[in-house]
């Protein structure tokens, strides 16, 4: 047994241009599910294999069982005789008799609109199929043979004229109607989503690296334009402070889908309770974001409708607030991972202790480059890391260090401080570029280090995962190992100043700051204010002898435009004017301005009389 699968392996190793070949029609959709047959190339030499679907895809950091949403899987021999199938778990099938394998024909269920109560499907890694548009996430529509996952595939799609394929695979339009993709594994196949949809793209570069984005709407409105112009700035960032990137090409991948009914809730519109509940049912789920791949990124964006105030929420919004961070995901964990990642295993995947490095520092370099390049001011940046550090503050690293985290992800205990890889990974990733820079007497940033450190291991070198602090160490000062095993493999409470001071900044727990007082926030005014339950619009209760602003008792306001209004009025003499509604009519109340001292917490502020230094 042992010596013939040796053997298979060698055989691998010599038919190298030798492929897996899936074969797909797309004309052929029926009822939200796709057919497909699979061709082995070679099979091992035992009479039992076993073929599965990812329980779970690099990324995520959550369960996906992709299995789920396959059904009626057959194996054929060469005559087209089914050999003896069993499913052996949600994701996995034994296949008898394998040595005669011929074939292995599926069907896979669409994703993004099946309502799942366990383990739903973040929808930036699910699969979407309808006539007008085919979103393949690898995991939901390609199975493999255990064992085979670095054998090369070749994926033959028949499909209407009017759609194509964008994909970060090498791909051949071989008709109008046949479109042929090449993965060097099957790692590759899925890390290369591809969206089928009538082309609405736009192609740019940055620096040398050719960029395509492209968007499918489920609303038909051609948006690519106005997408790219969303993300110019931040890509020109991107350009000025990283020379060259380490891919030769990268693709944004965009799904809008129509979300209006929701933007109505959300702006205040009046709605029956049902129709409520019915809405908050029906997106429960719903998982707006990016996943990050290789060379490209793909985006679930919703339209909320032109009216929508919330700014976040404006479709513009969202890409430009996800693109920089799945775009920085090229340096890592793409092009700098320990081997859980670089030999990814889709059933019982083991997680990294090092999300401090692959989502934190990707974050912190997003902001970090927003603010090099130009596109934040220093106060908007330092504002940006001064919410990290308030919200990072809040994991409970007297329980469990950041390391022990990020390892133990997919376990319910660990899995809801998963979002702190976001804010404490940041205020991290910035503390340790402040202790870089004072360790090396500002000759070295985060920034180099990483990039030298990529330069040295690459997308296909994984470093082991207890090397990992060593390694970077090496690269800066022996005592910066210290950092390491006090906050970030440890368990102790971080010091910001510790580290901040290095960049002529100091973190105070609570700080009386002058401040442009908000009219609407009960400690800048003397008023009490109710708000509804999904917080768009602000009742006025009471009000008294010290109120300001002019607001009365039974004063109603759009809270959300309200907000938009006075953040848009950055300058503290502009008087700004609020729509409300006293009496059941509508008033516009203007509104002068009014500055004053406020206990605020988590205040990051530059040392008195310093300028910040960051290099
Ligand atoms: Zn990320």
């Amino acid at each position: 047994m042992r010596f013939s699968f040796l053997l298979w392996l060698i055989t691998q190793l010599t038919f190298v241009s030798a492929q897996n070949v899936f074969e797909i029609d797309l004309n052929r959709y029926r009822n939200d599910a796709l057919e497909l047959q699979y061709t082995p190339y070679a099979v091992p030499p035992s009479d039992t294999l076993v073929f599965s679907f990812p329980a779970t895809v690099p990324g995520t950091y959550d369960t996906q069982d992709y299995g789920r949403f396959v059904t009626r899987l057959t194996a054929l021999d060469a005559l087209q005789r089914p050999l003896p199938v069993k499913r052996i778990g949600v994701n996995r099938w034994y296949i008898f008799k394998a040595r005669n394998l011929q074939h292995i024909t599926y069907c896979v269920e669409d994703v993004i609109d099946k309502p799942v109560r366990k383990h739903p499907i973040f929808q930036p890694a699910a699969t979407a199929f309808d006539s007008n548009v085919f979103l393949f996430n690898g995991g939901g529509v390609f199975g493999y043979i255990e064992g085979a996952e670095s054998q090369q595939v070749s994926v033959r799609v028949k499909k209407p004229k009017r759609l194509y394929g964008l994909t970060a695979l090498d791909t051949k339009l071989e008709n109008d109607s046949l479109q042929v993709f090449r993965a060097t594994s099957y790692h590759q196949l899925i890390d290369c989503p591809v969206l089928f949809t009538k082309p609405d793209t736009v192609c740019f570069k940055v620096n040398q690296t050719d960029v395509t984005l492209s968007v499918f709407d489920v609303q038909g409105t051609s948006r690519a334009r106005n997408m790219y112009n969303a993300l110019k700035r931040d890509m020109n960032a991107v350009a000025k402070v990283l020379p060259v990137l380490p891919v030769k090409a990268y693709t944004f991948i965009i799904y809008v889908d129509d979300l209006r009914p929701l933007g109505a809730v959300l702006n205040g519109n009046s709605m029956s309770f049902f129709k409520k509940i019915q809405l908050a049912l029906q997106f429960r789920n719903l998982g707006l974001g990016a996943l990050e791949h290789g060379q490209s990124s793909v985006y679930y964006l919703g339209d909320f409708g032109s009216e929508i105030t919330l700014r976040d929420l404006q479709l513009e919004s969202q890409l430009s607030s996800a693109a920089i961070h799945e775009f920085m995901h090229i340096i890592t964990p793409l092009g700098l991972h320990s081997e859980c990642i670089g030999n990814f295993n889709y059933q019982n995947p083991v997680m990294s202790k090092h999300l401090w490095l692959y989502e934190g520092v990707t974050e912190y370099f997003a902001h970090y480059i927003k603010y090099k390049g130009g596109v934040y001011t220093e106060n908007e940046f330092l504002k940006v890391m001064q919410e990290k550090l308030r919200v990072g503050a809040t994991f409970p690293i007297n329980t469990m260090a950041f390391t022990e985290m990020s390892a133990h992800v997919l376990e319910s205990k660990y899995q809801k401080y998963y979002t702190q890889v976001y804010e404490r990974g940041a205020a991290l990733a910035f503390l340790l570029d402040a202790e870089i820079q004072r360790l090396t007497q500002n000759k070295k940033r985060l920034l180099d280090v990483v990039l030298q450190l990529h330069a040295q291991y690459g997308p296909a070198h994984s470093f082991s995962e207890d090397s990992c602090f060593e390694m970077f160490t090496r690269a800066v000062h022996p005592e910066l190992k210290v950092f390491f095993d006090t906050y970030i493999n440890g368990k102790t409470a971080w010091e910001p100043n510790k580290q901040l001071h290095a960049l002529h900044l100091h973190f105070h727990d609570s700080l009386r700051v002058l401040t442009r007082l908000n009219p609407l926030n009960e400690r800048h005014n003397d008023i009490k204010v109710k708000r509804n339950a999904t917080g768009t619009m602000a009742e006025i209760i009471k009000t008294g002898p010290q109120e300001w602003a002019g607001f009365m008792p039974g004063d109603k306001i759009n809270y959300i435009e309200f907000s938009e209004n006075f953040a848009a009025h950055k300058n503290t003499d502009d008087v700004f004017s609020v729509s409300l509604n006293r009496k059941g009519k509508k008033i516009m109340l203007q509104i002068n301005p009014k500055t004053g001292l406020v206990l605020e917490n988590s205040v990051l502020q530059k040392q008195e009389g310093k300028s910040f230094l960051l290099n």
